[in-house]
């Protein structure tokens, strides 16, 4: 297979298969289009967390043990920060901040997010492309309870711990796609579009609700496959189990699977579940604890897209 693959990726799960493909593709081969629904304005800056978590992981200086900010990162900014009574719920590291700092900046200068971003990945090393999904803010809204909560207030500050009732990607439906990522999902030898193991609700949906690019999706002529990120009943990491069982849906592979119907061609679930779908599965290990699993993972999925496409 010599063609280039789209992957679609949140911000833990997603990074890791990510990083799996840019370790076996040649650089240019691969496009990852990051999560824009967890992107918010606080402190007065841009804070765009799943991208950030795809670019400190693919560039290699990501705090693995946490799965989120810098490693070898020190908290001096939240300590003065908590001293003059400041907001410190979400936590922004010292080196981690530069990033938020410069991002706004230049924004405010004029610059699109798709443009600084990509810059930003650029002088931290990265090879691959990785797109912002819009220009324009979508923002994940849960609807809860007890009413709706800003993503990341029910995330990081209420710790997913509201019933959720449903979501809303607020400005999504007017987005206009980022150009890097529209035109990644457009190029005509595309080998393999691929759903990342994220959370569907909080990590994927807001991409596929921007319209533009959810038709470049359904339009393509190349296989789109989703890898589960539900194994043996539950979530790896993270509250994409628990957010099921409050919608009302079994935390399995098969209904990870039937939330992607009418856009996947294929679906990869861990060799220990079983799923009877009416789309061809592939079982194997997908778990990826390790540099070697994120890559044999990486390379099954793009042999499986390989088979489905001939
Ligand atoms: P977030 O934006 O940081 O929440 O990250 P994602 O949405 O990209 O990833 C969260 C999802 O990744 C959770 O549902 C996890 O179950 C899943 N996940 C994490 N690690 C793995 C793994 O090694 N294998 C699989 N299959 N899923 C994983």
């Amino acid at each position: 297979m010599t063609g280039p693959v789209v992957a679609l990726s949140g911000g833990i799960g997603g990074a890791k298969l990510a990083l799996g493909l840019a370790r076996i593709l040649e650089p240019d081969r691969l496009t990852i289009v990051a999560n824009p629904g967890d992107d918010f304005e606080h402190l007065g800056l841009t804070i765009c967390p799943d991208f950030d978590t795809l670019m400190y992981t693919l560039a290699g200086v990501a705090n693995t043990q946490a799965g989120w900010g810098l490693a070898e990162e020190t908290w001096h900014f939240m300590a003065a920060l908590e001293r003059l009574g400041g907001e410190t719920w979400f936590r922004l590291g010292d080196r981690d901040l530069a990033t938020h700092v410069e991002r706004t900046r230049r924004l405010r200068a004029g610059e699109s997010l798709t443009e600084v971003n990509i810059d930003l990945a650029r002088r931290l090393g990265l090879r691959v492309l990785l797109a912002s999904a819009s220009d324009d803010p979508v923002r994940t809204m849960v609807e809860t309870e007890g009413g709706r909560l800003p993503f990341q207030r029910y995330f990081v500050e209420r710790a997913c711990e509201p019933v959720v009732r449903g979501f809303v990607y607020e400005g999504a439906a007017g987005a206009r796609p980022g150009p890097a990522a529209l035109r990644a999902l457009r190029q005509p030898d595309l080998a393999a579009i691929v759903i990342c193991p994220s959370n569907p609700f909080l990590s994927i949906d807001p991409i596929l609700a921007i319209p533009a690019l959810r038709f470049a999706i359904a339009d393509s002529a190349a296989p789109v496959i989703a890898i589960s990120p539900i194994v043996a009943g539950q979530a790896v990491k993270g509250p994409t189990a628990k957010i099921m069982r409050e919608l009302g849906l079994a935390p399995t592979p098969a209904a990870i699977a039937r939330h992607y119907a009418g856009l996947i061609d294929g679906f990869v679930l861990d060799e220990r579940d079983a799923a009877d779908l009416d789309i061809p599965t592939l079982a194997t290990a997908t778990l990826m604890d390790t540099l070697e699993a994120k890559k044999a993972l990486a390379r099954a999925v793009l042999g499986f897209a390989a088979r489905l496409a001939g």
